[in-house]
């Protein structure tokens, strides 16, 4: 690494202007619809279709809680919306029954508030097999967030992200190659809890987590995140695309601003790649310390 590199990587980080703003969400229904009440002359008819309707506008928002955002659009590089929309912390009547046991998790100010919300959680059949659930660590207004795929063996059993020889790899890449602290930053997941045998979180495993995650980057508000590997990557861009065509470049995260780059349980299999990882971190410090050299 060049001197200049290296006085650049121990420079007072510089803190941007916050990208996070509350979003303008709401629940639309489709006006072909709401058109078709209007064929409707019995009174019981528009009675059920207004239930329907209602139904409807609340499973769209639960779709949106989870992460499911097709129906709407997702989130472009330079949008601004808050990761946890205001409409998301506004619930009440029948929905907010139903989604009682997570109200809380919404309603949390802080990351502890958060922490005890969760609980011993066990909104998925991940609960079943975990030895800790690994809800993140770090300063809980840090700049830079990573971002991993799911606690693995190490991680499982010390309640801790990236502790094991892929967690010492990033440590390095903060501190040797960042020139911060581990403490200095947000380390979490998308899921909270081990799978099985480290295969990839499913579908629904993702979709009873990923608003834990949400909420942890709309406590933390990072300006930066960068998510480490495929998986990671693919579920917070929801896209399908190779993390060798995402990395290193910039993408956005509700309006925040995320770098993907390779896993570093991927580097111990492919240590030939850790130049690339190099070229997305040096992005990254740029980024932080705002230059455009
Ligand atoms: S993975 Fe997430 S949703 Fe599933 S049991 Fe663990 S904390 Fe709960």
């Amino acid at each position: 690494m060049a001197e200049s590199d290296a006085d650049k990587q121990r420079a007072p980080l510089k803190r941007a202007p916050r990208y996070c703003y509350p979003s303008t969400y709401s629940a639309k229904i489709p006006r072909q619809l709401q058109r078709d009440t209007s064929i409707l002359s019995i009174p019981s008819d528009r009675e059920e279709l207004a239930t329907l309707v209602t139904s409807l506008r609340r499973h769209l928002q639960r779709q949106e809680r989870v992460g499911i955002r097709s129906l709407w659009g997702k989130g472009e590089a330079g949008q601004t919306n808050s990761v946890i929309s205001e409409n998301e912390t506004q619930l009440s009547g029948t929905e907010g029954d139903l989604f009682s046991d997570s109200s809380a998790t919404y309603k949390a100010k802080t990351l502890e508030e958060l922490r005890t919300a969760i609980g011993d959680c066990q909104r998925c059949k991940l609960s079943s097999s975990r030895t800790h659930l690994v809800f993140g660590v770090g300063n809980p207004r840090a700049t830079l967030m990573f971002i991993g795929e799911g606690p693995g063996r190490d991680e499982d059993l010390q309640g801790e992200p990236f502790v094991g020889r892929a967690g010492q790899l990033l440590t390095d890449i903060i501190t040797k190659g960042m020139g911060l602290r581990r403490e200095d930053v947000y380390i979490a997941n998308v899921v909270k809890c081990r799978p099985p045998e480290n295969r990839n979180p499913e579908p629904d495993e993702v979709a009873s987590c990923e608003p834990f995650l949400k909420k942890q980057i709309d406590l933390v508000k990072p300006e930066i995140i960068i998510a480490l590997g495929k998986f990671a990557v693919q579920t917070l861009l929801q896209t399908k695309a190779p993390i060798t065509k995402l990395r290193g470049t910039w993408h956005a995260y509700h309006g925040i601003k995320l770098m993907p780059t390779f896993h570093p349980a991927y580097l111990l299999r492919n240590p030939g790649d850790k130049k690339l990882v190099w070229e997305d971190i040096k992005k990254v410090i740029k980024e932080m310390h705002g230059s455009n050299a």
